[in-house]
């Protein structure tokens, strides 16, 4: 329009949209899924606000939270239709101008050498997938805050800018936003019913609004006949027609005497048709839904759609003062920034809904912090509708919540362990467990999320032995192969009290560690920690059933069967006070004769409570 404001898309944006706009990606049919994924979290908006404030939905069509996707063959466009909470023209420049997220600058990085597009949902950028298929796109938008009524349009081509103008030339649209896409030549098959209905039932399955599509049917309608002399309309040889019938066979005879003359024809009419089918998943029986379901469910809360399994999911039911419905997944993979900013993270990819109404996923309340990784979606009964998102937050429900939660994930893991039939000794796994898929699956899950087993060891004492049951390692007779702490303690020499470990930075250098060399020669199994965070881990586990751990690098080993020889001692004594005094000014506690080593003359050994040399360095070089 004339009052066209023009914007440059910034310099990102702009990288991003030249690099879909001209690629020859080949699977386009992404942009249909994350349109309506925008429309769903715009739903959502609306409805959560609607909970404390009825008037805000509005009254005739605004009141219906759907979405509704029209085709116009004969200009090729595509509309996609919500009434969510709608955009304001800031917002309009904002969303869909400048990049919000972190993170997204490498994903566009990633792009311009071959990066996978399918990820673009997980990036904050999923908007600008239209321009796979389309190479003008308009959107309108009314945002429930704008009382007046005004309607802004955003529209580009994809060229480094955007306009926006108030809408004049379309009709009323109401609250929310209507996108269309003007589809590329080469784009035509999006015009098709089929494609657009193969789509939502693939990629949209499980968002929690009606999809309806604008959609043709051929109906049977009944016509009058027409005669050959079309000039007389009237019933008046009836009688003529009736005679003819009764030539064709006597039951003709007993039928209406007034049967109106017609003959049936196809006729194409357009009426809306429901995509998909809105009963959520979490609120089936577990047992009745499908392998396959559950892994379209995870893709489309990991907004990961590359069909990969994830490695384990627990769906139940809670009852009991806090009721609710969850469902947890363990994803395929973790992301690459799981543990950047770790402690200040805000992430949480668990969805909360109270009675099917989605409240929020940036509740930090229901998952500590070492289990974020976790997916899923919350529905509870019992928490209350009507309240601010604030008051939610102080529930006490959320507390019984947050630990049914942390005892469901903490089970599904530990039989992701019992099932797998490589982390086990070969007697352990019942033969009816016994499954090649499950092989390694636990020494995956521990590659992805060993690290948030430890940081679980350290934070969450309530759950300390169950998270410690979970812990692998290797030991120096382990090979390459994970053991844990049952099975070390399994192996343990009869007269071994202690667990014992050792601590460092890479295994080639704790092989050939002085600390070991008398332990071997005796047969004892050594624990490799050699993460910086074992070191913190160490100082938070104590002991594993009644057994302490010991840093065999530290004072106070005792292997069994040993005694302190008094007389070896003795016979030393001067040596030892020289060398002591010698070395006092060193900050050296004290000089002993001991028996931990085997061929090396001496080594410098920490106290029992101060820190070992290894942790010496990383807080040096503070690093988790
Ligand atoms: P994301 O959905 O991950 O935030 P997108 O690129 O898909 O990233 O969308 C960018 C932003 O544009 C959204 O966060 C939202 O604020 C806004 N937006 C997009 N579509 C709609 C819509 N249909 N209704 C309201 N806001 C929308
Ligand atoms: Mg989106």
């Amino acid at each position: 329009g004339s009052n066209a404001e023009k914007f440059e898309f910034q310099a990102e944006v702009s990288r991003l949209m030249t690099i879909i706009i001209n690629s020859l990606y080949n699977n386009k049919d992404i942009f249909l899924r994350e349109l309506i994924s925008n429309a769903s979290d715009a739903l959502d908006k609306i409805r959560f606000l609607s909970l404390t404030d009825k008037e805000v939905l509005g009254e005739g069509d605004d009141t219906k939270l759907e979405i509704q996707i029209k085709l116009d063959k004969k200009n090729k466009v595509i509309s996609i239709r919500d009434r969510g909470i709608g955009m304001t023209k800031e917002d309009l420049i904002k969303n869909l101008g400048t990049i919000a997220k972190s993170g997204t600058s490498a994903f566009v990085e990633k792009m311009q050498t071959g990066g996978d597009l399918n990820l673009i949902g997980q990036f904050g950028v999923g908007f600008y997938s239209v321009y796979l298929i389309a190479d003008y796109v308009e959107v309108i938008s009314k945002h429930n805050d704008d009382k007046q009524y005004v309607l802004y349009l955003w529209e580009s081509n994809a060229d480094r800018a955007f306009t926006i103008s108030e809408d004049t030339y379309n009709e009323p649209l109401g609250r929310g936003t209507e996108i269309r896409l003007h589809l590329k030549k080469e784009a035509g098959e999006y015009l098709e019913e089929s494609k657009l209905k193969e789509l939502v039932k693939k990629y949209s399955e499980f968002i929690n609004f009606p999809i309806y599509l604008w959609a043709s049917k051929e109906v049977d309608v009944e016509v009058p006949v027409e005669d050959d002399d079309s000039t007389n309309d009237e019933v008046e040889d009836e009688d003529e027609d009736e005679d003819k019938q009764s030539t064709y066979g006597e039951e003709k005879e007993d039928e209406d005497e007034e049967k109106p003359r017609t003959k049936t024809i196809k006729e194409t009419i357009y009426e809306w048709e429901c995509l998909n089918d809105v009963k959520a998943i979490w609120l089936r029986s577990p047992k009745k839904v499908t392998e396959e379901e559950y892994t379209k469910f995870y893709s489309s809360l990991a907004k990961n759609f590359d069909e990969e399994k994830p490695m384990a999911w627990s769906h139940f039911n809670a009852e009991g003062d806090v009721e609710f419905k969850a469902v947890l997944f363990i994803p395929s993979k973790a992301p690459t920034d799981l543990y950047e900013n770790y402690h200040t993270a805000n992430r949480s990819n668990l969805k909360l809904y109270v009675r099917r109404v989605f409240i929020s996923d940036e509740f930090k309340e229901l998952l500590p912090k070492y289990l974020m990784f976790l997916m899923g979606l919350v529905d509870s009964d019992t928490l209350p509708l009507n309240v601010s998102r604030e008051m939610l937050q102080q529930h006490d429900g959320l507390k019984t919540i947050k630990k049914k939660l942390i005892r469901k994930a903490l089970d599904m893991i530990r039989k992701l362990a019992e099932q797998d039939p490589d982390d086990n000794d070969k007697n352990e796994v019942e033969e009816s467990k016994k499954n090649d898929e499950k092989r390694g699956q636990y020494a995956k899950f521990w590659n992805e999320f060993g690290k948030s087993v430890k940081l679980g060891i350290v934070q969450d004492a309530t759950n300390r032995n169950r998270l410690a049951k979970l812990l692998r390692f290797e030991t120096t007779k382990s090979g390459s192969k994970l053991t844990s702490l049952d099975q070390y303690i399994s192996r343990m020499k009869s007269g071994q009290k202690d667990i014992f470990y050792i601590t460092g930075s890479n295994k080639q250098q704790l092989e050939k560690s002085p600390f070991l060399e008398r332990l071997r020669k005796k047969n004892y199994e050594v624990i490799f920690f050699k993460e910086p965070v074992d070191e913190y881990v160490m100082q938070y586990l104590m002991e594993y059933e009644g057994k302490k751990f010991q840093n065999v690098s530290k004072e106070g080993l005792k292997l069994a069967q040993e005694f302190d020889d008094k007389e070896i001692k003795d016979s030393f004594k001067e040596l030892t006070k020289w060398w002591k005094e010698t070395l006092a000014s060193e900050n050296v506690d004290d000089v002993t004769i001991s028996n931990r080593l085997a061929d090396t003359p001496c080594v410098v050994v920490t106290s029992k409570y101060g820190w070992s040399a290894n942790m010496e360095m990383i807080m040096q070089s503070q690093t988790l």
